[in-house]
Formats: structure tokens, sequence, C-alpha cells
């Protein structure tokens, strides 16, 4: 079990910034995505805290160890490549004692050790039988086996069900979360896949460009996205963007969109010129009395709920309604805003505009 905690980390190969200079802390036990599109940085950043890299720059602590510099064998951790490698011509028991053998343990010592771990993974019924033959399920957990058998300080999982379909996949999620609460090791755990992500995390950093956009519990990373491209990356569909130039009035609690005053949550007083107004589909409502409207272009229904695309002064915006709800093509409605989940960003440099100590009024902190 171990805190991993990285400052100020940096990777560069040759001219190319991979990795910007980074910080965050993994606790003790936590289950921690690094979450982002392809190519931000989020398996450099797992192969630095590995040691199958070295920063240019930057520390690395494991339990509060300078461990930057040490290779991978000195840091005790695990790292959980394709749950798919196994050793073929070996047997389950074969490839989970592997890596106790080569440390020479006793035999009678990793007979009980496999033995343990078969039973943390239901696998004990197929100890005898040989890889070949095994369900992508049996080989999936023969190959996390061997990844906890050693009981290392730390597990690191690089897209580990990335090759499933999507069934399984969700399944072995599930299988994955509660073997981690039952073992309670540190995981680090790299998704492209902000579902994945969102279900699976204690905590989420969210990557871009090399760039740690974000860094927090899911639900605040849903609710509070610290920049435009973490709203935009989270969700499905994602938030709305409805562009607009104005100011933030006096208290920070109000902007005009379209001439018309629409409250929001206490957001960085005085900031003016062009501005993004961020709305999240679930929060925008019917209302005839509304003087803000959009006109429909496009609906999908989606059994329980409906996704209504809006033609609006501002920009195209979407809906996720009650599916009972009757629209059709052209029809003009009045919209309203939850205007507690309102976040505002400045255009330029797609930052949220929030006064301080104003996250969490949702109520989750
Ligand atoms: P993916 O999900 O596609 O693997 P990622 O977010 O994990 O993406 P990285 O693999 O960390 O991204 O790569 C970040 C950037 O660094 C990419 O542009 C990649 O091409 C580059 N990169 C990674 N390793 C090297 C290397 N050894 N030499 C040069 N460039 C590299």
């Amino acid at each position: 079990m171990a805190q991993i905690r990285i400052e100020n980390v940096r990777k560069d190969f040759g001219a190319f910034t991979a990795v910007q200079s980074s910080s965050f802390t993994i606790e003790d036990g936590e289950f921690f995505m690094l979450l982002g599109p392809s190519g931000c940085g989020k398996t450099t950043t797992l192969r630095m805290m590995a040691g199958l890299e070295l920063p240019t720059r930057g520390e690395i602590y494991i339990d509060g160890e300078e461990v930057g510099q040490k290779p991978a064998s000195q840091r005790d951790i695990a790292f959980v490549f394709q749950m798919f490698a196994l050793y073929p011509h070996m047997n389950v028991r074969g490839n989970i004692s592997y890596p106790l053998k080569s440390q020479g343990m006793k035999s009678a010592d990793i007979k009980n050790k496999v033995g343990e771990v078969a039973e943390i993974l239901g696998i004990t019924n197929i100890l005898d039988r040989p890889v070949g033959g095994l369900s992508g399920g049996d080989r999936q957990r023969v190959a996390l086996g061997r990844a906890i058998v050693r009981d290392p300080k730390a597990f690191f999982m690089d897209e580990p069900l990335g090759a499933l379909d999507a069934e399984f996949r969700e399944h072995m999620a599930e299988e994955l979360r509660a073997l981690h609460d039952r073992m309670g090791a540190t995981t680090v755990y790299v998704t492209h896949d902000q579902l994945e992500a969102m279900q699976m995390g204690d905590k989420i950093v969210v990557m871009n460009h090399g760039v740690v956009e974000q860094f927090g519990v899911p639900q605040d990373i849903y609710d509070w996205p610290a920049t435009r491209f973490v709203a935009e990356f989270i969700g499905s569909p994602p938030m709305n963007f409805l562009e607009f130039e104005g100011m933030i009035g006096t208290g920070g609690t109000e902007v005009r969109l379209n001439d018309v005053p629409m409250e929001v949550p206490q957001s960085r007083e005085g900031a003016n010129g062009k501005l993004t107004f961020g709305v999240r589909p679930e929060h925008v409502g019917f209302d005839d009395d509304a003087p803000y409207r959009g006109r429909v272009t496009a609906t999908e229904y989606l059994g329980t709920t409906q996704i209504v695309t809006f033609d609006t002064p501002n920009g195209l915006l979407k809906a996720r309604v009650p599916s009972h709800e009757v629209v059709t093509n052209g029809q003009l409605i009045g919209l309203r805003f939850d205007p507690r989940t309102i976040t505002l960003f400045d255009k330029q440099h797609g930052k949220a505009l929030r006064s301080q100590g104003n996250e969490g009024v949702l109520g989750h902190g």
C-alpha cells in the first residue's frame, strides 16, 4: 500500500514535451484514473511513476521516498500491461507462481500464497488447467493473479480492458473495482474512456496535450469543470457552450444572454469580453414563460429521455428531457437553465470563471 506523489514532473522526448510540469497526489488505497484523449501523455505519466521512463524534471515520491531516478525493479509496484499476456506453456498455477519463483521463495510458501490469491479471484478450481483453453474472463483473472501475488505497494494498469467488447468490459470493470475494494491496494489506471473513469475511479486526473487540466473526485469534475476541455470531454452529450459578449455583473451572479438576464452561481465579478455560458443538457428545462428561446432542429429518442437540439441566438444547444415531452422540428420553445449548475468560461483561455470557494454548491462539496 502506498501514497504516490508527483511534483512538477515533466517529460521531453527530444524537442517534444509529452508531459508538462504536472503535480498531484494519489492517496494510499485509492483507485486513481489517468484520463484523457490519445496522445495526451497519460501512459508516459504512468511509466514515469512506475520507473519505466525517467522524468526530465520534477520529483516522484512513493510513501514519502523520492524514487524519480530509481529503476522499476526497486519501486515494488506491479504493472499490468495487457491482461491477456500469459505464459502459454505453463498452467494457471505456473503463471501465478512465476513471480514468486523468480524471487526465490520456498515452494511451500509459494503454494500457500498462490492458493490465497486463487481464492480471492475465485479461480481455485482451474489452478491446474492449461491457460490455452481458458475463457477470456479467466485469462484476465490469471493475469491479475500474477500481478497481485507479490503483494506490491501499488498496481499500475494501462488500458487493461481496452481490447474487450463492451458488455464483457463492463463486467470486468466491476470485477476489478470489487477486487480493489477487497484488497485496498493503491491502483493507478490509464483510460481514454470517460465513462470507465467516472464509474471506477475514486479520483481522476484529466490530461490534455501533456497538461493536467483538472484533478479531483468524479462528481466535482463533472459538476465543476475547471476548463472547457474538461466540460467537453466528460459527459455525453457534453456540456453546451453558448457564446456571448458581456460582463459578469455586481456580485458575479448575473449575466445577459441575448439581453435576457440569467442567474449564475457566483462567478469572477467584472470579467468581460468574449465569454462562454456552459450548461449540461440535463440542466436545461422547458418553460413557456421563459424569455430565452430556441428553435428545435432535431430530436433523438433514447428510451426514458430524449436529446432535443435547439438553434439559439448564442449557438446550438442540446437538452436532455423526458421522452414524454412532445416536440416538433421548427417549434420555438422557452428554455430555463438551472442557475446552480452553470459554469462560465473565458472564451480565449477556456478557463472557468469561478470566484474562489463557490465549488460544490450542488451539495456534495
Ligand atoms: P495513448 O492512449 O494513445 O497511448 P497517451 O495519452 O497514453 O496516449 P502517451 O503514450 O503518453 O499518450 O504519449 C504522449 C506523447 O508522447 C505522444 O505524442 C507520443 O507520440 C509521444 N511519445 C511517447 N513515447 C515517446 C517516445 N519514446 N519517443 C518520442 N515520443 C514519444
